[in-house]
């Protein structure tokens, strides 16, 4: 060998030495260093970001909120990892020129994987393989949504709350900082991870199913992203269905209320809700593509693994997918933002605000045939690759190996109440606005929290408004549920507006938002809180007064600063 190729050898062993040991530097997510052996818990996460902001500048982490300290339960900071090619952390600093994804991991503290996915996904950005889809996308994390839930390794948090049934109340602080993420940041794509129980299909994700969500988010979602998804994961060979929830049939569980005794009911299938409780459609209905991620689980040590495995490329597939066709999602979700603005200024008669909403059959499809997971008495030994009968030899060449679970089988499922539609059962015309009496001041606190822009009156002034009268009502059997019959009379009135009212505009981007909260016939409203006190007995005026046409009021932004 000649000196020059010897010192060529030299310099390619030198570069391979210190390109493997750069790759054994890059930090190993608390769940590889343990090797998945315990779940993760609070302090690791704080390490484990601390580190790895430390060492790379795309990553920003921020806090978000911070969990409600009860006794024995010391606050703990809700993190926000901030994922640009800039380096940036601040709104107004992000690159809108790419879509921006926001991933929401672990609202539900006992869905383990959902979070050692998420830090693995935070890693594989800044350091790993994943860092050139930097370039044509952001990414926003919050990797532990409900840190006390994760350490008790339960649903609810520390005060008890099913986080993901808040989203319209805001009552947790976990909730109220994915609001106050999604208002600063306004992001294009949003995904919601969670588990659910051991299924055929590893990976499934659903999309908004809202009426008041533009069809075309869904039929993006469904025809175009989930197809994707479902093309790269049959790729690494994981299951993927769009997600379905079964349900007792003839009822709606979704709202989170304490319901007992319909168990014995027969149950149906169905796209997951249209309730606005949860992360995926409360921010769908800003006009976002919406999803929620659910892996299957056995919820125990022994699959943590491998469960969040196929968590991470489920949540892997959807970023590529969105880098694969960034100004296709900037431009759609970016119009029907601005059109929906338009409309609240229109209030066109065959645009109205839907409030009551069913799962209906679909006659083109009145059956599905899903795969199943079915347990067999024994162990399975392979697949028979011939036909054969008793008494017939059996030869190691007949039978092919089975790479699925030992003793479970996979089977077809035929789903009779298969109820795949959402139609509208009750619709308001768009109003203006609402006006709400001062007293009401814990209605405007969840509206600000919502992000939604309130104003006050700065002296009395006459209104003219739709006051809706009561002539029947059926309370609800349960808190979280809307009143059973709520039968209203719509009266146009003159009404004496006092200094300190408030005045909520439908000409932002709650437009949606705004009527499903606040209507009294709404099946997504604040009037299915007990804490409200919103339901009137016969007799009364709804608290909330209606206005159908833009009105001149002295008004200033109540707390706009
Ligand atoms: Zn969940």
């Amino acid at each position: 060998m000649t000196y020059r190729k010897k010192v060529c050898l030299l310099i390619l062993v030198g570069w391979l030495v210190s390109a493997i040991s750069l790759a054994a530097q890059v930090p190993k997510t608390p769940a590889e260093e343990a090797r998945y052996t315990r779940y993760s818990q609070y302090q690791d996460v704080a390490r484990f970001l601390s580190v790895l902001a430390a060492r790379y500048p795309v990553l920003k982490v921020k806090i978000a909120g911070r969990t409600r300290e009860v006794e024995n339960y010391p606050g703990r900071d809700l993190f926000l990892c901030v994922l640009a090619e800039e380096g940036i952390s601040e709104p107004a600093a992000l690159n809108r020129n790419k879509p921006t994804v926001l991933f929401i991991a672990s609202q539900h503290g006992n869905e383990q994987s959902a979070k050692e996915a998420a830090l693995r996904l935070i890693r594989d950005l800044a350091a790993g393989d994943l860092r050139p889809l930097l370039k044509k996308v952001n990414v926003l994390v919050i990797p532990q949504a409900n840190p006390y839930g994760n350490y008790f390794d339960i649903r609810q948090n520390e005060i008890g709350l099913d986080l993901n049934r808040d989203h319209v109340k805001l009552e947790g602080e976990s909730t109220r900082a994915i609001h106050g993420v999604f208002n600063l940041y306004r992001p294009e794509v949003t995904i919601d991870i969670h588990e659910k129980g051991d299924d055929y299909y590893r990976v499934s994700v659903g999309c908004v199913s809202n009426l008041n969500i533009h069809q075309s988010l869904q039929d993006y979602s469904r025809n175009t992203i989930l197809k994707e998804i479902e093309k790269k994961l049959a790729r690494k060979r994981i299951t993927f269905h769009e997600y379905l929830v079964s349900d007792v049939l003839g009822l709606d569980t979704s709202s989170g209320a304490m319901m007992t005794g319909e168990s014995a009911r027969e149950m149906m299938l169905r796209f997951s809700t249209t309730d606005l409780n949860d992360g995926r459609n409360s921010l769908g209905i800003y006009e976002t593509l919406s999803f929620i991620q659910e892996g299957a689980s056995r919820h125990d040590l022994a699959s943590l693994e491998v469960r969040t495995g196929w968590q991470y490329e489920g949540l892997r597939a959807l970023l590529e997918v969105v880098a694969e066709r960034p100004a296709e999602i900037l431009r759609l979700v970016r119009e029907l933002r601005t059109s929906l603005l338009t409309r609240a200024r229109l209030r066109s008669s065959d645009d109205p605000v839907h409030l009551k909403m069913a799962y209906v059959r679909d006659p083109e499809q009145p059956q599905l045939v899903l795969k199943a997971f079915e347990r067999t008495s024994s162990n399975i030994r392979g697949i028979l690759k011939v036909d054969k009968k008793a008494g017939d030899y059996l030869l190691a060449e007949d039978v092919a190996p089975y790479q699925g679970p030992t003793r479970l089988k996979v089977i077809d499922r035929v789903e009779k109440n298969w109820f795949p539609l959402v139609e509208s059962r009750l619709t308001v015309r768009r109003p203006a606005g609402y006006v709400i009496p001062a007293e009401r001041l814990e209605l405007v606190e969840v509206l600000l929290q919502h992000g939604l822009r309130v104003q006050v009156l700065e002296k009395a002034a006459l209104v003219e408004a739709t006051g809706y009268r009561t002539i029947e009502v059926v309370p609800a059997r349960a808190d979280y549920l809307a009143p059973e019959k709520l039968e209203v009379q719509p009266e146009q009135l003159k009404i004496p507006l006092k200094r300190g009212d408030f005045y909520i505009s439908c000409e932002q981007p709650g437009a949606n938002l705004i009527p499903c909260l606040l209507e009294p016939q709404s099946d997504y409203g604040l009037i299915r809180y007990f804490r409200f006190n919103l339901v009137p007995a016969v007799g009364d005026y709804y608290a909330i007064y209606r206005v159908e046409a833009p009105v001149t009021l002295p008004l200033v932004d109540y707390k706009g600063w």
